[in-house]
């Protein structure tokens, strides 16, 4: 009999299949084999003597035309696999370019994925710069190193000189970035020091070239590949580095299908290719954090900004009116909307007068949150998910998780009798009162509605760069990496967003997006100019995040935060592991959440090896409905993810008991819980 061969086929199968080949494959090498009637992609896993108990069907082919992957690579994947509990060959499926190779290149009417420029001189790196840089290259083989640098220190021109050493080598680099910082300015920034060896691949490229990008970095013809998490599974041939830019952004958890985290994946990869992986931060996640103070990661900090610029000095306003705030208004003669501050509104002014540019910061799209009816308190809610709808235009009603549209009726559905009225500020009515407030301004707006493509948002950046905007107002589309000469103003609307959202990461959250909003302001100020002003508006001033926010104090608040976490085991200290249970029918969710409950606390009775786990739940979801579909959800907390892994596993071995209506999603190292 010919040799037998375990394959990681792509299908929703928790394990690899058995399969003969009449002729020689390789661990690592894809081929195709039949599945049920069709023929399907696998991945070669190794070499097997195990004869099972069904038919063995025969391999059809070889995928010739791609590479054998290199094992580290194939042992990474299994990893995922593994750790994610997700199906081998679905995770492997994810390596695979969307296209075949193209033999000719077809001429294409959309431009360059990477826009080729002048090459730059390098700048010399300032002592801080050099010393990380220093320390990072003395370390030979494996090394997670955070780089914890404040906004503006001048973290990517570390990035781009630890590159340039790699090039050096002949070897190849990664640089993982969140998909909404992949601007513009920062491909041109790699582009003008590397040309045409830097491919890049994320989310809005065609196909076509995506394949193209993917062929570029796996043959070797370009050596660094920036891209979004899933850049990631591009077989890069000598991997050198990774690099892992603005770590503890939460999009580089993947929240749908395989649910892997960019960052701890990307770890895990350099371990594997024995590479060093450098994790970069002004605002580093409690993960991380904890990591390098537990000396797993080696911490390097870069605490100024280049040149010394200053960093920006942060205001904290309280909303809540009171008396006399409202007396000056009057005694000014002005009609500000209930959102604005006198202190924003002369900030913005101040700006104005100077010839600089500002911006305005709202993670709510929109006109309105809520629309309710002031008689009989009725919320206007989504007939799909358990949200309210949000304000758009004048009366267009719109959910902002599955995209249902009403229009806005004048009086209440409910009682018939009050008048539906819109609460809460979003971007689209921030723009509408700055335009009123400053007739002479050139104000953009910048969030999903109005900036779709990348085409868009280059342009917008363009005109931030040209000055042809002065007032810039936008969502967290615009909090993350952007750099403008003349930006000296950043107003923060609303701080609260995220104060009081049922997760634990709420504070984490908020200190973050204050930071990176407030890293926007001034960053080109010289030495002895005036810093760069930010106002951060609030219902809440006393909050532990703004307290440490305003210092710039991102180690006190760790401490704090972490502190915090451990009394009641929340990770960094403990780990999670997310059940959803989801389906059309609520008493079928409902009953089948608490055979799960039930199954996990009986295999913790059986085993001692669970006493230390934790079964929270079941509960109704934070979001009880979304899609039409009902949710529940069930937690698991532990000190080891080994452990949680092995219980999980045993959860779900049979699922026989689990009615066919009912799904469970599985989520490894949570990031998000609602
Ligand atoms: P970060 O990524 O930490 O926010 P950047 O790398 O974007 O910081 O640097 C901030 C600004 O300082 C950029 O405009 C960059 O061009 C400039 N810069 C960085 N390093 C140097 C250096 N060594 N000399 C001069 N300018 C620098
Ligand atoms: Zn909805």
């Amino acid at each position: 009999m010919s040799q037998l061969w375990r394959i990681a086929v792509e299908a929703p199968l928790p394990e690899a299949l058995t399969y003969a080949s009449d002729f020689d494959v390789k661990r690592g090498s894809f081929v195709e084999v039949p599945l049920g009637k069709r023929s399907a992609q696998g991945l070669v896993l190794g070499p097997t003597s195990e004869v099972p108990n069904f038919e063995i069907k025969k391999v059809y082919s070889t995928k010739k035309d791609y590479p054998i992957l290199p094992e580290s690579f194939v042992k990474w994947l299994e990893w995922v696999s593994d750790y994610y509990l997700y199906p081998p060959g679905l995770v492997a499926g994810a390596v695979l370019p969307p296209l075949e190779p193209s033999k000719k290149e077809r001429a294409s009417k959309r431009p360059p994925v990477i826009p080729l420029l002048e090459q730059t001189s390098w700048p010399e790196l300032t002592e801080e710069q050099q010393a990380v840089f220093e320390s990072m290259t003395s370390v030979s083989g494996f090394q997670t190193h955070l780089l914890f640098g404040v906004t503006g220190s001048g973290k990517t021109e570390v990035y781009l000189k630890l590159l340039q050493e790699i090039l050096k080598k002949n070897k190849s680099g990664i640089v993982l970035v969140p998909e909404i910082s992949l601007t513009p300015q920062l491909l041109h920034r790699f582009a003008s020091r590397f040309g045409d060896q830097v491919a890049v691949i994320h989310s809005q490229l065609t196909e076509r070239e995506k394949t193209n990008q993917w062929w570029d970095v796996v043959s070797g013809r370009k050596r660094i590949l920036i891209g979004a998490r899933s850049a990631l599974f591009c077989p890069l041939p000598d991997l050198g580095i990774i690099i892992v830019d603005e770590e503890h952004e939460p999009s580089y958890k993947q929240d749908e299908k395989l649910k892997y985290h960019g960052r701890d994946s990307a770890i895990m990869l350099g371990k594997l290719s024995a590479c060093p992986v450098v994790l970069g931060s002004a605002t580093p996640s409690m993960e991380s954090w904890k990591n390098a103070m537990d000396g797993k990661y080696k911490l390097q900090r870069m605490g100024q900004r280049v040149q010394n610029r200053a960093l920006p000095v942060v205001k904290v306003v309280d909303l809540k009116l009171n008396k006399e705030e409202q007396q000056k208004r009057k005694d000014l003669g002005l009609d500000l909307p209930s959102w604005m501050s006198l202190e924003l509104y002369q900030a913005l002014t101040k700006s104005q007068l100077n010839g600089e540019q500002a911006a305005l910061f709202l993670n709510r799209r929109g006109v309105a949150q809520v629309v309710s009816c002031p008689s009989c308190g009725f919320v206007v809610e989504c007939p799909n998910c358990d949200i309210s709808l949000t304000l758009h235009g004048k009366n267009h009603l719109v959910c902002h998780y599955c995209d249902y549209t009403e229009v806005l009726k004048a009086s209440c559905t409910s009682c018939k009798e009050g008048e539906l009225k819109p609460l809460g500020v979003g971007t689209e009515q921030v723009e509408t009162d700055v335009a009123r407030l400053f007739p002479k301004a050139r104000i953009a707006r910048a969030d999903r509605d109005e900036v779709q493509s990348r085409l868009e948002m280059e342009e917008l950046i363009q005109k931030m760069e040209n000055h042809e905007i002065d007032i810039l107002i936008g969502t967290q589309m615009i909090a993350k990496g952007l750099d403008f000469p003349k930006l000296n103003t950043v107003g923060l609307v609303l701080a609260d967003i995220g104060f009081n959202l049922p997760d634990f990461r709420a504070s984490e959250r908020s200190f973050q997006l204050m930071t990176q909003v407030a890293g926007r302001a001034g960053r080109h100020v010289r030495p002895g100019q005036n810093p760069g002003e930010v106002i951060i508006q609030t219902l809440n001033p006393q909050h532990v995040s703004i307290s440490h926010a305003i210092h710039h104090d991102f180690e006190s608040f760790a401490q704090q935060e972490l502190q915090d976490r451990s009394a009641l085991n929340y990770p960094p200290l403990g780990k999670l592991v997310s059940f959803r249970l989801q389906g059309n029918q609520l008493s079928q969710v409902e009953k089948a959440a608490h055979a799960l409950a039930h199954r996990a606390r009986q295999l913790q009775q059986r085993f001692s090896a669970y006493t230390n786990v934790e079964v929270l739940g079941p509960a109704e979801a934070a979001i009880a409905k979304l899609r039409g579909k009902f949710r529940y959800h069930l937690l698991l907390k532990g000190p080891r993810n080994q452990t949680l892994n092995q219980i999980t596993r045993q959860m779900i071995s049979d699922e026989s008991w689990l009615p066919s209506g009912v799904q469970i999603v599985i989520d490894v190292d949570p990031l998000h819980l609602l």
